[in-house]
């Protein structure tokens, strides 16, 4: 898999484009003032960077080389900048700014699992620093190594460790090395007949090890269930030794060691493989889009649909200005889809009562025989009714699965033009949804008018359990001209985490903690939990090698 883009999302020559859009320059244009026509803050080129020369010591490096092969030790100037961050918008703020105070001193390409033991004991050996790098999309700051680390910092780079090694058709479980990214992996799994389900927004620069070091969740985990139940096996190279995981579907031996490396971001060792829960591929796939009146609706039937015997694949409901946002996005529009939509907006207002600003876009996906999916559909496009929605047909939710890889470049675009987009995410029992999207819309507006910027928060709920929901915010903003970007997304994305944890949701539901989320671990796990979670880190890890900084 080639490296991402050092200053953005995804490959060089991908980006995405308003050209094709027509009713986007003009919402953007209402909604944050902002002419996207013109593009005024590109990324500098590579060459414009200033960057410190590595710290290798040369026994150091000898240790490396032997461990993987000279070929495999990078000090390559671009190489050691991809791996020095992930892609939250703070990461790619100061990378476009040439603000990298500390980069990996070198880059390290283990082939299998006996490389990286081979490596961890040199960089231990050589009290060095030892990131692990995944796919390098990280979210919440889980790669960058600490500004003041004096160390030599190696970044393990585990995208050789690519295979599926086996599959047990009896038990439906697979033993993947961790470093497969996601779109080698379902290929190799869809060649025997089989997925693993798990498709974050992030899927196509994302590994299996970087989803279960940071808990990650896939849009379709109403059915599969999230990398934390998907996981099952597991084996990870420590400095005490390695520690493995039996791939049994439940266990009762004590706290549980499985669950203490999901979600460890590197802190406790190398995850090499694990043992993955597959399914059949489905017969039949369908994601088809809905309409709710008001956003309450959708997320009451989607409640609803959570507590009944429906098995769906995707729950998401989208609030108002999440949908405005989707609709203006469309790409232009033949005479006769005008003409159709023309008709379905007076319906829904003259027959069903909607009023078209409050109108809410869902999507349920289904999956399985193809009896089953239309049983399914039935049944939800009951609730679905009872709720005052309306069934919009496969038509949207085709075009939503087509583009559903593409939506992290307009991260890119919006910063060539001075503005930061970024989101926040967070789950909660279904009792206080509403409490919490009121007070995160009452942060994040107020955070807006107290920087005085124009600004836009949308939110949908992305994931449904049967106790409660993740809810997703995505907000942008024009930054005053002349103030610090940085510091006024801050305020903003501060206010937002804040409402999370004052009104009983967690920090995050899937982005990791990371150095971006730490400020509320204590608020959201109590202090006798980050005491735990410290001690556990001290005692796998007392030298602090393995990606200090980050969690607590
Ligand atoms: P990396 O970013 O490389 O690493 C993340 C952390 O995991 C680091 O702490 C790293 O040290 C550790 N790590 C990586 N591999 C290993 C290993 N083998 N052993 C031990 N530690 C390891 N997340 C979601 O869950 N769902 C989404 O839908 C989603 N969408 C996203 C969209 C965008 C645009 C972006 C930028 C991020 C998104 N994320 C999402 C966040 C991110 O993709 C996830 O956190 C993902 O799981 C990280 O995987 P990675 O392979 O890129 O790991």
């Amino acid at each position: 898999m080639a490296a991402m883009k050092w200053w953005g999302w995804g490959l060089d020559g991908v980006e995405f484009t308003h050209e094709d859009k027509p009713e986007l320059g003009p919402f953007i244009k209402q909604q944050l003032g902002l002419d996207l026509a013109r593009a005024t803050e590109a990324p500098p080129t590579f060459a414009e960077l200033e960057l410190a020369e590595p710290s290798l010591p040369a026994e150091l490096r000898a240790a490396l080389e032997g461990a993987v092969s000279a070929e495999q030790v990078s000090v390559d100037p671009l190489d050691r900048v991809v791996h020095a961050r992930g892609k939250s918008i703070r990461d790619l703020i100061r990378q476009r700014r040439g603000d990298l105070p500390r980069l990996p001193d070198v880059v390290v390409r283990p082939a299998d699992e006996d490389e990286v033991t081979a490596v961890l004991t040199a960089a231990l050996a050589a009290d060095a620093v030892v990131i692990p790098f995944g796919g390098g999309s990280s979210i919440s700051g889980s790669l960058e190594p600490p500004a003041d680390e004096t160390r030599p910092v190696i970044s393990l780079d585990l995208g050789r460790l690519d295979r599926v090694l086996e599959i047990d058709t009896v038990s439906r479980l697979a033993r993947v090395q961790a470093g497969v990214f996601g779109p080698r992996l379902e290929e190799q799994l869809n060649a025997r007949g089989y997925t693993c389900g798990h498709f974050p927004d992030s899927f196509t620069h994302s590994t299996l090890g970087g989803w279960i070091a940071t808990r990650s969740s896939g849009m379709q985990s109403d059915r599969y269930g999230d990398i934390a139940d998907v996981t099952r096996g597991l084996r990870v190279v420590t400095p005490t030794g390695m520690l493995i995981t039996q791939p049994v579907p439940s266990a009762s031996n004590g706290p549980s060691v499985r669950e203490m490396v999901l979600g460890s971001e590197g802190r406790l060792g190398v995850i090499t493989e694990a043992t993955i829960q597959v399914r059949r591929l489905p017969e039949e796939r369908r994601i088809i889009g809905y309409l709710f009146p008001t956003f309450a609706a959708g997320l009451a039937a989607m409640r609803d649909i959570a507590d009944s015997e429906c098995q769906v694949s995707v729950t998401r409901v989208s609030d108002a200005p999440e949908t405005q946002f989707s609709f203006a996005t469309r790409k232009a529009q033949s005479t006769g889809d005008k003409l159709q939509w023309k008709a379905l907006t007076t319906y829904l207002r003259r027959r069903l009562g909607f009023q078209l600003d409050q109108m809410c876009l869902s999507f349920i996906g289904y999956e399985g025989s193809e009896s089953h999916v239309a049983e399914q559909r039935k049944a939800v496009g009951k609730i679905v009714k009872r709720h005052g929605g309306l069934t919009v047909g496969s038509g949207p939710g085709a075009l939503y699965d087509q583009k559903k890889f593409d939506t992290p470049y307009i991260r890119d675009f919006l910063l060539d033009r001075g503005v930061p987009a970024d989101v926040s995410e967070t789950a909660m029992p279904w009792s206080r949804l509403s409490t919490v999207y009121d007070a995160v819309n009452a942060a994040g507006h107020g955070a807006f008018a107290k920087l005085g910027v124009q600004g836009y928060l949308m939110c949908h709920l992305s994931h449904s359990y049967h106790g409660g929901a993740c809810l997703y915010f995505t907000f942008a903003f024009r930054p005053t001209p002349g103030a610090d970007m940085l510091a006024q997304y801050d305020v903003v994305k501060s206010a937002i985490q804040q409402a999370f944890v004052d009104n009983g949701a967690s920090l995050s539901h899937h982005h990791a903690v990371g150095t971006e989320h730490a400020p509320w671990l204590e608020q959201d796990i109590s202090a006798p939990g980050v005491a735990l979670v410290q001690a556990l880190f001290a005692g796998a890890d007392p030298g602090r090698n393995l990606n200090p900084g980050k969690i607590v």
